[in-house]
């Protein structure tokens, strides 16, 4: 069966094992993919830290409420947090980080500060 180089398409010749044309190819593909990746991880650590700078600047005591709203309004991301809280009585408590919001009736939120 023949194979194609996945970076260049060109036809592989030589060891049934090889998997790139050449080195140049095989190394032009691995940069793209640790590229790929690093843009992925660099892209969600903006957003967790966009959140948390928002969580931060809302609660700037331990504890405050806010609005849906309001944090749509400065860019909050809801798909993003670095871990969950769930309470004894099943409240969910998300954070980004130190920070956390426990979302409440009509579209309001609860904004915690935790102890690190
Ligand atoms: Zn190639």
């Amino acid at each position: 069966m023949e194979k194609k180089c996945p970076e260049c398409g060109d036809k592989i010749i030589g060891r049934a094992d090889k998997k790139f044309c050449s080195d140049a190819c095989r190394n032009a593909h691995n940069n793209t993919l640790n590229k790929d990746n690093k843009n992925l991880i660099r892209n969600v650590n903006n957003r967790l830290r966009k959140n948390y700078r928002i969580l931060e600047t809302l609660n700037s005591k331990d504890k405050t409420k806010t609005t849906k709203e309001k944090l749509l309004r400065l860019g909050f991301s809801f798909d993003y947090f670095t871990s969950l809280y769930t309470t004894k009585t099943g409240s969910i408590y998300y954070y980004l980080y130190d920070q956390g919001y426990l979302p409440l009736d009509n579209d309001y939120y609860l904004l915690v500060k935790r102890e690190m």
